[in-house]
């Protein structure tokens, strides 16, 4: 090359190269970054609950471990805190998913404004939370689970015209135990919210007792099958006394497992197990046929065909296809008339209906079984709800009875249930008559019928009351 010919410019040459070099480190560094970011984003959706932004179950698991194995080297005690939102099916289902969904971010948001940034909030799933909160002690835990509660009920989303929901929180304690498996750990939590939920009670602490309580639990799970197949259920009767001419106008069906010992365990301690391990079905379907048979008994015996036997279902057996259909050929079995039985459903059943449910009450009402309300005035009855799904009685439940001889407002409920009736041209039944004072009360405010102690408790259909028996 001649020094004559001017070469290219160095300094051109390099500024090029620099340039060159510059645009590759800026390519690699921003696909660097966005690798960093899709790896960021994988992190966080395998760790954060989308909806909330809480940690989901991964993060929770991973954070109780560690909890425990600090506590353990530190001698720190941890609370676990399970929560669970009571009638948030109900809300959702009446509102809409959207608004479920408001209400729930709303929990996650009372829960971070409640909680320290140390501890763990996290979303199970579902209406179902759970917090790790580590180096507090008992008072103070449940203290702060109080304030949980509270802050959760006075959400009020938009998109319900706020209405919202109560919490029921279970609170377990480390306490120092260092062999514990963090499963046994959220099992104490949430045996111990079952038990607020049941109790209605906001707040609960997992002790023993609610263990004891378990294990007696799984027993019954594990006999409940032979109580069905060996024929240790028994129904009783409770007579039901019309209260203009104290007839016996039928009976209410009542189940009890008959123990090797004799002893009858009541409905209260094994229907929950029935329903838990979805035995009910079987249950519900053996008093529906030994309820039929003995009424067709006492029916013959007595020359009084009118008289009329009702059964209980829970909401687990209403919600199943084909109820309608095995109660009714129950009856059909025993010969009993489908207008003289009754099948009592609680309020929430009615509430919660959904599409299953709501065609077993149609059916049953099709071939003339005729649909009680049970417990009538403790659930969440909305009086639009009730004229939609119809029903032919109302059952006044105990607790309103109890107090009627002396406490106005429950007189007042009473009034305004017996009106509630002949708007819809229902009968009432007040349930749990055990005074002379109750059963005047609940005459004189206009109830139609009757049971309780006052009359008889619920014995074997041979030892029942005939129709003239309290005339
Ligand atoms: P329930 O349907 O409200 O039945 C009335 C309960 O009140 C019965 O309790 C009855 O024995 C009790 N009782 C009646 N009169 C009086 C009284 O004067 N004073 C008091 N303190 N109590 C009275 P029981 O037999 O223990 O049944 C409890 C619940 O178990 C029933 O409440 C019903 O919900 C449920 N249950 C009973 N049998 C069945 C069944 O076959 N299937 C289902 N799904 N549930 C059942
Ligand atoms: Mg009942
Ligand atoms: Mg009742």
């Amino acid at each position: 090359m001649s020094p004559s010919e001017p070469g290219p410019d160095p300094d051109a040459s390099l500024v090029a190269e620099i340039e060159q070099l510059r645009r590759r480190l800026d390519r690699e560094r921003s696909a660097r970054r966005e690798a960093e970011r899709i790896a960021e984003d994988a992190t966080r959706s395998s760790i954060e609950d989308p909806l909330t932004g809480l940690a989901n179950r991964t993060l929770l698991a991973a954070n109780l471990e560690n909890e425990l194995a600090r506590a353990a080297r530190y001698d720190r005690d941890v609370a676990l805190f399970y929560l669970d939102l009571d009638r948030f099916k109900l809300i959702n289902d009446t509102y809409g998913h959207d608004a479920g969904d408001e209400l729930l971010r709303g929990v996650a948001d009372a829960l971070r404004a409640t909680m320290r940034a140390s501890d763990t909030i996290g979303r199970l799933g579902g209406d179902e939370f759970m917090v790790i909160v580590s180096d507090i002690g008992e008072p103070d835990a449940l203290r702060l689970a109080g304030r949980i509660a509270d802050a959760v009920e006075s959400i009020t989303p938009e998109s319900t015209g706020g209405i919202g929901c109560r919490a029921s929180i279970g609170v377990a304690m480390l306490r120092g135990r260092t062999d514990l498996d963090p499963a046994d750990f959220v099992r104490q939590a949430d045996t111990a919210m079952y038990a607020a939920k049941q109790a209605g009670a906001g707040v609960r602490l997992f002790d023993d007792d609610l263990l004891t309580e378990s294990d007696e639990k799984r027993d019954l799970r594990r006999a409940l099958p032979h109580a069905i197949s060996d024929d240790e259920l028994v129904v009783h009767h409770q007579p039901i006394v019309d209260l203009t001419s104290h007839r016996v106008i039928g009976f209410e069906a009542l189940t009890r497992w008959r123990q090797p010992d004799g002893s009858l365990l009541m409905p209260d301690i094994f229907i929950p197990t029935a329903e838990e391990s979805g035995l009910i079905g079987d249950v519900g379907e053996l008093v529906a046929r030994k309820a039929a048979r003995d009424l067709v008994a006492w029916q013959r015996r007595h020359h009084d065909t009118d008289a009329i036997v009702a059964i209980n279902a829970s909401p687990r057996e209403l919600d199943r296809p084909g109820y309608a259909h095995r109660v009714t050929l129950a009856a059909e079995e025993a010969g009993l008339h489908p207008d003289k039985l009754i099948v009592e459903v609680t309020e929430t059943a009615i509430m919660e209906a959904g599409q299953v449910a709501e065609d077993n009450l149609r059916a049953l009402r099709s071939v003339g079984i005729r649909v009680a309300l049970d417990d009538f005035g403790t659930g969440f009855s909305s009086i639009n709800r009730l004229r939609s799904n119809a029903f032919d009685v109302l059952k006044i439940d105990r607790s309103f009875v109890a107090n009627v001889a002396d406490r106005s407002d429950d007189r007042a409920v009473i009034t305004a249930i017996v009106a509630l009736a002949d708007i819809f041209d229902v009968k009432v039944v007040a349930e749990g008559i055990e005074t002379e004072a109750q059963l005047d009360a609940v005459t004189e405010l206009g109830c139609h019928a009757a049971q309780g102690r006052l009359f008889a408790m619920a014995a074997p259909i041979d030892e029942v009351a005939g129709p003239l028996d309290f005339v």
